[in-house]
């Protein structure tokens, strides 16, 4: 399987991974780099993630535009291009609504900070973007280039940005990696919402312990590995995983 192939297939995977563990439902995507052309990415066409194969990914442009493809693309996909565009260090996104992140969006003055081990990964600074900040009153989609780009100026170098009222975005390193973040980060969000309901003090994760965690991360580490071989086998695709020859151990 060649680099373009792989990708193709493990984006495939990423979102039946997503639809079967309850992180995207009609809704929502996830996007990775084209992996020759920094100036290029893939996402599907306007489809459910648990009903998409190779055949229904798309190749588009920084400025989130189809490159020669005219099926109908994410209204939101302008998500993803502006992202791409401001972190060149970012090789996969994903958009979301997961219930459970949402609270987080609309209590002024209650952050989404990392509570358990597996949710270290999103950093320890959730921003949040509102769109009624520049835009004023909108339907609260990502719906063109100037305000997928605001979004991602509050996402600045964070990992992931929750967008008021709607959902979040989450960037990552490799797709492994976001697509594990997206999976965790509502249930971080779960555990320190029942938290706040037990009363009392929450506690964090420190800055250590998140560095600790972030610390010779790899994206085909053992542990790593076994996360994507586990989703992946659970959503059906257990036989399409494979491990790139260069990364095996
Ligand atoms: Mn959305």
């Amino acid at each position: 399987m060649n680099a373009l192939d792989r990708v193709i297939n493990d984006l495939v995977i990423a979102n039946r991974i997503l639809a079967k563990e309850d992180v995207v439902d009609a809704y929502g995507h996830v996007s990775i780099r084209h992996p020759d052309n920094p100036k290029r990415f893939f996402l599907a066409r306007s489809l459910a993630p648990e009903l998409i194969t190779k055949d229904d990914i798309i190749e588009h442009d920084l400025e989130s535009q189809p490159v020669k493809d005219t099926r109908q693309p994410y209204l939101e996909r302008f998500i993803h291009g502006a992202i791409f565009e401001s972190r060149p260090d970012v090789m996969a996104v994903v958009h979301a609504h997961a219930e459970d992140t949402l609270p987080f969006g609309i209590a002024n003055g209650t952050p989404l900070r990392p509570v358990i081990h597996s949710g270290s990964f999103i950093g320890a600074h959730v921003p949040v973007w509102d769109i009624a900040d520049r835009f004023g009153d909108t339907n609260l989609l990502v719906a063109n280039v100037e305000q997928g780009r605001d979004l991602a100026k509050t996402l600045g170098s964070n990992n992931v940005a929750l967008m008021r009222g709607h959902g979040f975005a989450a960037a990552g390193r490799s797709l492994i990696e976001v697509v594990r973040m997206s999976v965790y980060l509502p249930r971080n969000a779960r555990a320190l919402s029942r938290a706040r309901d037990l009363g009392g003090d929450i506690t964090y994760l420190r800055q250590g312990e998140i560095d600790a965690r972030n610390r010779g991360y790899s994206p085909y580490s053992p542990e790593t590995w076994r996360a994507w071989e586990y989703w992946a086998n659970k959503c059906g695709c257990g036989h399409m995983v494979t491990k790139p020859d260069t990364e095996k151990k």
